[in-house]
């Protein structure tokens, strides 16, 4: 995607000096009138704004979008409705921006202006920039790699410019944003792309070169060295594929070498068909989202490292493909994890959580200060919070807060569960020391983080499960159809504000 992102530019200049085929201005819902700088934009063009406005009954409600065309410096003027003004915020005008983007790359529109005061609102100019260049890079995002036809006809927004009354540049805050949509972006792209081809091979020669680039330490094991280093879970998950399991480590020193770093560790299954306990049609669909989390830690330690964040990472991420075999793990079986447990195994379709077990184990002998762990563990959040918030679990309450935080200000959405010691009763074996799933079915989320609990130590721990929003079904606002990236914005701003 690199040569085709779109480039942002900011430029100080009056409205009605603008030359580009359209320029976006955002309204308030009731906003009578138009303010100084609006009114000189009319009196240029004859007032054919305010006459579109009282003719077309533009009522800026949010969403609403109708074009002007001035045929001058500037083509066409978009309003852009905002809603009201006391309800306006980041998050709708994310949705408003990337719809708006969308819009207009639909329309063959190359190049096109945004009125920056008109979209902040009550909030810091350079804030607005940050969510604008997110979310129009975000919007425009599309997934074309395996298209043959028609290639050239795929349209893009080659620039934005910015207009602004400020004499500040906003390079930090498009900075950010830039490197925070090429890992969302990227994200998708990997999560996206089909299980044939992202195998866990095919990753670690990815991440072998992110790692060069970005001057990240980066070790990779293969699947007789898990075996030999006795990750009895892990690899007992990847034994029943040709395409071979690997752990891939990734560690970025930001601050000083004595700082313990924080731990990521994300799943990647990179196609989960069940095992023998097979998935039935149409729940084996998709199933190649199931790397979500690890793509998602690999593409945020590489955002870190971009933008020379002061903290020191380690990303840990298990690879290996869920498959049917002569060789493939039963359940019935019993395994021994890294860390000398012994499980149980009642169904092969749980396995993200003993890919999990060993490297949250691993994770745990190079005491990081905290561990996060990301996986696409269950969809049992569906009934609850549906695709809109993801669950997590922590150990710890300053993490669950650091957590919190983010969510707030990265727009993406989250809701804790509890860690109750009612739910450790639910996955005693009777053969050993605990059993895979819950028989019951019940609580779903919380029995998954209830097992990886006992593959953590004192270590403040948590659990993110993005099992429901790592794909999106509809294409809408930031969102496109399939990978959305989840996770990447959140974690982003943790390590952002890290203290
Ligand atoms: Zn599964």
């Amino acid at each position: 995607m690199d040569n085709k992102v779109t480039s942002f530019k900011v430029l100080k200049t009056p409205l009605e000096n603008v030359k580009d085929n359209a320029l976006l201005i955002g309204f308030f819902e009731g906003q009578t009138g138009l303010n100084a700088d609006l009114k000189k934009l009319d009196k240029e063009f004859n007032g054919i704004i305010s006459s579109y406005i009282k003719e077309n009954r533009f009522r800026a409600e949010k969403g609403e979008a109708k074009s002007i065309f001035t045929n001058k410096g500037i083509k066409n003027v978009v309003l852009v409705g905002l809603g009201e003004e006391e309800k306006y915020n980041f998050e709708i005008l994310s949705s408003v921006m990337a719809d708006a983007a969308k819009k207009l790359r639909n329309g063959e529109t190359e190049t096109f202006s945004i009125c920056l005061s008109s979209f902040s609102g009550h909030s810091k100019e350079e804030d607005a920039v940050e969510k604008i260049v997110l979310s129009c890079l975000m919007g425009l995002y599309k997934f074309t790699e395996y298209k043959t036809k028609d290639k050239d006809k795929i349209k893009n927004v080659k620039e934005i410019t910015l207009i602004t009354n400020s004499n500040k540049n906003f390079s930090s805050e498009i900075n950010y944003a830039y490197a925070v949509s090429y890992a969302v972006n990227k994200t998708r792209d990997f999560v996206n792309t089909p299980p044939n081809i992202a195998t866990p091979g095919h990753i670690a020669e990815y991440v072998k070169d992110v790692s060069k680039k970005s001057n990240l330490k980066c070790t990779i094991f293969d699947d007789k060295q898990i075996e030999k280093m006795k990750m009895g879970c892990f690899f007992a998950v990847g034994k029943g594929s040709v395409n071979k399991p690997r752990l891939i480590v990734l560690e970025y020193f930001g601050a000083g070498k004595s700082q313990k770093p924080i731990a990521l560790v994300g799943k990647g299954v990179t196609f989960d068909s069940g095992g023998l306990n097979l998935k039935p049609y149409p729940y084996i669909l998709n199933m190649k989202d199931d790397k979500g989390g690890a793509i998602a830690s690999i593409h945020v330690i590489e955002a870190c490292a971009k933008l020379k964040l002061p903290v020191n990472l380690v990303v840990i991420t298990p690879f290996c493909e869920n498959m049917i075999d002569a060789d493939s793990y039963r359940p019935d079986d019993v395994l021994t994890a890294y860390n000398g447990m012994t499980v149980e195994i009642k169904n092969t379709d749980a396995e993200g959580r003993l890919v999990l077990a060993d490297a949250l184990t691993y994770a745990c002998e190079m005491k990081p200060q905290a561990i996060i762990d990301i996986a696409t563990l269950t969809g049992a959040s569906m009934i609850t919070l549906g695709n809109v918030a993801t669950p997590y679990l922590a150990t710890d309450g300053k993490l669950s807060e650091k957590i919190k935080s983010a969510s707030i200000k990265s727009l993406e959405k989250v809701w804790e569960m509890p860690l109750w010691p009612e739910f450790e009763d639910s996955i005693k074996s009777d053969v050993a020391d605990i059993k895979n799933i819950s028989e019951e079915g019940d609580a779903g989320v919380i029995i998954g983080a209830t097992f990886l609990k006992n593959f953590v130590d004192e270590t403040p721990w948590a659990h993110i499960d993005i099992g429901t929003t790592v794909w999106s079904k509809a294409d809408k606002g930031i969102l496109t159809k399939g990978a959305t990236g989840a996770t990447v914005r959140l974690l982003m701003e943790m390590l952002r504000e890290w203290k």
